[in-house]
């Protein structure tokens, strides 16, 4: 049966390759019967967002093109 730390370090790596079927197996039973890396994995999809979407910000922020969020202006 898989651990915690091997559930955890497998659900960080699905995000950067694809889980072998039997990974996802595993994995799977882990998650539905543990609650701790349940919610883990599923914070890791919101957290990967957004960095994405920090990293979008600091790339339209160097554009120096405004959005019309000032209406006033
Ligand atoms: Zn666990």
């Amino acid at each position: 049966m898989m651990n915690c730390q091997q559930a955890t370090r497998l659900i960080s790596e699905s995000q950067e390759r694809p889980l072998s079927f039997s990974e996802k197996v595993t994995l799977k039973m882990h998650l539905m019967m543990c609650s701790g890396c349940k919610n883990f994995s599923l914070q890791i999809p919101f957290l990967s967002q957004a960095m994405k979407a920090y990293a979008k910000g600091l790339n339209e922020g160097h554009d120096g093109t405004r959005q019309g969020e000032h209406p006033e202006s």
